[in-house]
């Protein structure tokens, strides 16, 4: 079964354009739930929040988990001021830089939405210092239209209500198209398409739409820990820095070229090396079935993988990446072909894996 641009840009819209920080997936689960439901012998909600569907394979006597999350960043609010405006602060990796003056979505508890805008101090009272620099957190507000603290809670606002940016989906050209939540809904929409057109393997495949990946990747660690998989791999986003001003030493991955199969990310106790023969196996099928692909060395950031590979004893897991642009912010850039390559990359993993090499990963006796 093929899977084209245009079908691979309706997924992302829908999947971009709901408003889902993390732990408050919510609207992102539903469609998540939509799109799996006719393609999975079970699905279900656990406790966390995270979507799991799980497709039977012919001898049932090994697991695969996928994993993409659902969650992308956004702001809580923290207070409203006597005339109307509301305080904020991050959810997971937001920068200041990407923040001012951007148009945001505010949903309340009760699911009311509204617009708004970040404001910040213009340029033309700001010191020349001041006009210069990052602002702070602590000096943005959002501005929903009201003017005082009663119309506010009038609409329904509240502390501890959400706040995401406003971004369509828009295509730049044929295939490149920009928008937020990118990361990571342009990995769980590769997911998502990937367990749809599998038709037969292996292992039993366990999808699992995680939740507050970017505020610690904890849907994964508890999904793990209940599926209790023999082999891992998790779909996410990573760096294309192949933009003006910077070298190519520190491109990380370039657009269009392919999904990314990753070797390693951070630098420190949090990130992954990935477990050598999985980094194999992706290059021997990307080969075998003609995708082009990235080989992926990150500085920094990492994916539900390092906690699916420490899960109890251990769990060989690997990591496909779909490279964008100016991540974390709301004008995230990624090129379809790398999502639709994507697709069949990991269509290829789960048809070509078997139970017997899943199980020559899991340690062996020596004497
Ligand atoms: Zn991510």
């Amino acid at each position: 079964m093929s899977v084209t641009l245009d079908e691979m840009f309706n997924y992302v819209k829908r999947l971009c354009e709901a408003i889902g920080p993390s732990g408050r997936e919510h609207d992102v689960r539903g469609i998540v739930i939509d799109l799996v439901k006719d393609s999975a012998d079970k699905v279900w909600v656990d406790t966390l929040g995270n979507v799991i569907a799980l497709k039977r394979s012919r001898s049932g006597s090994s697991k695969l988990m996928l994993a993409a999350h659902m969650d992308e960043i956004g702001l809580f609010v923290t207070h409203i001021e006597d005339n109307g405006f509301l305080r904020v602060q991050p959810i997971g990796g937001i920068h200041e830089r990407s923040l001012a003056f951007q148009r945001v979505l505010v949903k309340t508890r009760d699911g009311r939405v509204y617009r708004g805008v970040i404001g910040l101090r213009p340029p033309h009272v700001a010191k020349p210092e001041e006009a210069r620099q990052v602002p702070e957190i602590r000096e943005l507000f959002v501005d929903v239209g009201a003017s005082s603290k009663d119309e506010v809670k009038g609409m329904g606002i509240d502390v501890g209500d959400i706040v995401v940016f406003d971004r369509d989906v828009i295509r730049l050209s044929t295939s490149r198209i920009t928008g937020k939540a990118f990361d990571d809904r342009v990995g769980l929409a590769a997911m998502v398409k990937a367990f749809q057109i599998v038709e037969s393997s292996d292992v039993d495949v366990y999808l699992v739409a995680t939740v507050q990946e970017e505020v610690g990747l904890k849907g994964a660690r508890t999904a793990a820990f209940a599926i209790n998989p023999d082999i891992g791999l998790a779909i996410d986003v990573t760096l294309a820095n192949d933009v003006p001003g910077t070298p190519p030493h520190e491109w990380c991955a370039s657009l269009g070229k392919g999904p990314a199969i990753k070797i390693a990310d951070g630098r420190s106790a949090s990130g992954i090396i990935v477990h050598k023969e999985i980094v194999d196996k992706l290059i021997e099928i990307a080969k075998r079935l003609n995708i082009p692909y990235q080989l992926e060395v990150l500085p920094g950031g990492t994916t539900d993988a390092s906690v699916i590979q420490l899960n109890r004893e251990g769990v060989p897991t690997g990591v496909v990446s779909i490279p964008t642009r100016y991540l974390h912010s709301a004008v995230e850039v990624v090129d379809l072909n790398d999502i639709v390559n994507t697709v069949k990359l990991i269509k290829g993993f789960v048809e070509s894996i078997t139970t017997d090499w899943v199980k020559s990963l899991r340690g062996v006796e020596v004497k």
